[in-house]
C-alpha cells in the first residue's frame, strides 16, 4: 500500500522542529548571517526540544521516532535557515545514527546516549585539505601503539568542527595500505575534544551557512584510546559510506525546505510587486519560474519519503537516498537562483531573504558527496557497474506510529 499521509507523531516532531525554526533561527537569522556565527541560543533550544536525538531509540537517550520524522524535522530546520539543518545532519544523521549502527554497547553508552539527549555535540570529520570526494586519498594516520592509536592529520571543511565535543574521524591505521589508496586500511575511531594535541577552528570568508560553524580539526599526536575504534580495523571506509547514507537523507529532505522557503518569499513579492500596471506574479515569464519551484519541491519531496519509508524499513537505501539528494540539491539551487531574480534588485542585498538562500544552496551541491559523484553513482547503477548487497549492519527498524 502506497500512503503518502504522514502520522500525527510524525507531524508533532515536524511542529517542534517548526517551532524551533520559527522561534529561536528566523528571528535572529539575517543577524547571525552577517556576523558569520552560529546563534548560541539554537543548540540549546534544540536539545531542549529533544531535538538532538529524537529518532534515536529511548533505551540511547532519545525519542524512538521513525526516520519520516526525521525528514520532516530537517524540512522544517532548512525552511528557517541551512544552517539549522546542518545541526540535525552532522550531529544526529552522521554521527548519531551511525553510532548506534556500528558501535559497542560500552561504546554507546558512552557517546551516543548524551549526544541524543544534546548534552554532547558531536561531528563527523572525513574530509581534508587535499582528500574530499576521493576518500581513498586522505593522508590522516591513526597508529597502534599499545592500547591506543596515535592520530595525526588535519580535517578540514568539518561543521560544527569548533562547538562539538566529540568526532567521528577517520584515518588509516596501514600505512601499506594507505600507499596503495586501498580502503580497507581505513578505520573510524572516537575523538574527545580535550585530547592532548587535539585542536580546532572555523573557516573564514564561507559562502554560505554563514549562520553556522564550519571548521578545520588538526591532530597532532592525539592518543586515543584503543576501545575508540568503532567496529572494526579496515571497516572505516564502510562506516563512512553509511554516515553518508543517513546524512544524505537529511540534506534532501532539507533542501526541499529551502525550496519552499523560495516559493513562499517568492509568492509573496510576486503579489506585492507591480511592473507595468501588474502585480509581476501575472507574467508568463514570472510564472514560470514559480511552476519550476513547485515542480521541484514535489518530486523532491518523493524522493526523500521513499528513502524514509526504506529507512524505515530497515531496507538498504543507498541508491534512493543519493538520488533523492541529488535532485533535491539541484532543484534548491535552481529555486534559489530563480527566487532571487523574481526579487530583481531586491533579491541582490539582504533586505530580502532570497540572497542568503541562494548562497546557502550552493553548499549542499557540494557536501555530502557533490552533484557529480551524485551523478556518476546513477549512472553506475543504471550501468550495473554498481551493484549493492544488504549491510551487515542497518539502522533498527521502526514501526510508523
Ligand atoms: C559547508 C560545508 C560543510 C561541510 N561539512 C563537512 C563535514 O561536516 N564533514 C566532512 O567530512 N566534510 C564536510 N564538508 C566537505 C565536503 O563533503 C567536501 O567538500 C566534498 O566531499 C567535496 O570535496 P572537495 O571539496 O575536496 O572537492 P573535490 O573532491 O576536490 O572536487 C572538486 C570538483 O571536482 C569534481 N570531481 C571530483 N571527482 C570527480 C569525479 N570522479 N568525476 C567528476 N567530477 C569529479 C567535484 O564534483 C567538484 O566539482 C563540508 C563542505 C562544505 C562546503
Amino acid at each position: 500500500m502506497i500512503d503518502f499521509t504522514f502520522t500525527e507523531n510524525q507531524l508533532a516532531v515536524r511542529d517542534i522542529a517548526r517551532e524551533v525554526a520559527k522561534n529561536v533561527v528566523a528571528p535572529t537569522v539575517r543577524e547571525y548571517d552577517r556576523k558569520h556565527t552560529m546563534n548560541p541560543e539554537l543548540l540549546p533550544a534544540m536539545a531542549k526540544a529533544n531535538l538532538l536525538g529524537f529518532c534515536i531509540p529511548e533505551e540511547y537517550g532519545g525519542l524512538g521516532t521513525d526516520y519520516l520524522s526525521l525528514g520532516l524535522a530537517c524540512e522544517e530546520m532548512e525552511y528557517a535557515d541551512t544552517s539549522a539543518r546542518v545541526v540535525l545532519s552532522v550531529h544526529l544523521g552522521l554521527f548519531c545514527m551511525s553510532i548506534l549502527t556500528w558501535a559497542n554497547e560500552e561504546q554507546k553508552q558512552k557517546y551516543l546516549i548524551p549526544a541524543a539527549k544534546g548534552e554532547k555535540i558531536s561531528t563527523f570529520g572525513l574530509t581534508e585539505p587535499a582528500a574530499g570526494s576521493d576518500v581513498r586519498g586522505i593522508q590522516t594516520t591513526a597508529l597502534k601503539a599499545g592500547d591506543k592509536y596515535v592520530l595525526n592529520g588535519e580535517k578540514m571543511w568539518i561543521s560544527l568542527a569548533d562547538v562539538a565535543d566529540q568526532f567521528l574521524i577517520f584515518a588509516y591505521t596501514d600505512i601499506e595500505k594507505k600507499k596503495a589508496r586501498d580502503a580497507h586500511g581505513i578505520s573510524a575511531f572516537i575523538v574527545e575534544r580535550g585530547l592532548k594535541g587535539l585542536t580546532t577552528g572555523s573557516i573564514e570568508g564561507k559562502l554560505g551557512v554563514r549562520a553556522g560553524s564550519t571548521g578545520w580539526i588538526s591532530m597532532q599526536d592525539v592518543e586515543v584510546p584503543a576501545e575508540n575504534l568503532v567496529y572494526e580495523e579496515g571497516q572505516g571506509f564502510k562506516v563512512a559510506m553509511f554516515c553518508l547514507d543517513q546524512g544524505r537523507y537529511t540534506v534532501a529532505a532539507g533542501s526541499c525546505g529551502l525550496i519552499k522557503a523560495c516559493l513562499d518569499a517568492s509568492v509573496k513579492y510576486c503579489k506585492e510587486r507591480t511592473t507595468f500596471g501588474t502585480p509581476i506574479g501575472e507574467h508568463q515569464l514570472v510564472k514560470q519560474m514559480i511552476a519550476n519551484m513547485v515542480k521541484g519541491y514535489e518530486y523532491s519531496r518523493f524522493l526523500w519519503m521513499r528513502a524514509g519509508v526504506l529507512k524505515n524499513q530497515g531496507v538498504r537505501n543507498t541508491r534512493e537516498t543519493a538520488l533523492a539528494k541529488w535532485v533535491a540539491c539541484d532543484e534548491a539551487e535552481r529555486a534559489a537562483h530563480s527566487a532571487v531574480q523574481i526579487h530583481g534588485a531586491y533579491g541582490y542585498s539582504d533586505e530580502y531573504p532570497v540572497e542568503r538562500f541562494f548562497r546557502n544552496s550552493k553548499g549542499a551541491a557540494i557536501y555530502e558527496g557533490t552533484r557529480e559523484i551524485q551523478t556518476i553513482m546513477q549512472a553506475d547503477y543504471a550501468l550495473g557497474n554498481r551493484i549493492d548487497k544488504a549491510l551487515e549492519r542497518d539502522l533498527p527498524k521502526v514501526e510508523q506510529e
